[in-house]
C-alpha cells in the first residue's frame, strides 16, 4: 500500500519540471539555485515552482522596463 501514491508523486514532480522547463524556454541556464529565491533545486529546474518563476519575470519586466541590463 502507498506505492501507487509515490510513484504518482515522481511523475508529478516530473511533469511540473518539464512544464517549467518548456513553458520557459528564455531565460537563463539551471544553476542549481531557484533564481529567485534561492533554494537548493535538482533535475535542472531553474525555480521552485510557477509562483518563483513568474515573480521573477516580473522582476525582469521591472528591470527591463527601467531601462537596466538583465543579470543573464
Ligand atoms: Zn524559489
Amino acid at each position: 500500500m502507498g506505492d501507487w501514491i509515490d510513484k504518482a508523486q515522481a511523475v508529478e514532480t516530473l511533469f511540473q519540471a518539464q512544464a517549467l522547463s518548456t513553458r520557459a524556454p528564455e531565460g537563463p541556464p539551471a544553476c542549481g539555485e531557484c533564481y529567485y529565491c534561492g533554494a537548493p533545486l535538482k533535475d535542472g529546474r531553474r525555480w521552485c515552482d510557477a509562483h518563483c518563476r513568474d515573480d521573477w519575470q516580473r522582476e525582469q519586466d521591472a528591470i527591463a522596463r527601467e531601462g537596466g541590463v538583465r543579470s543573464w
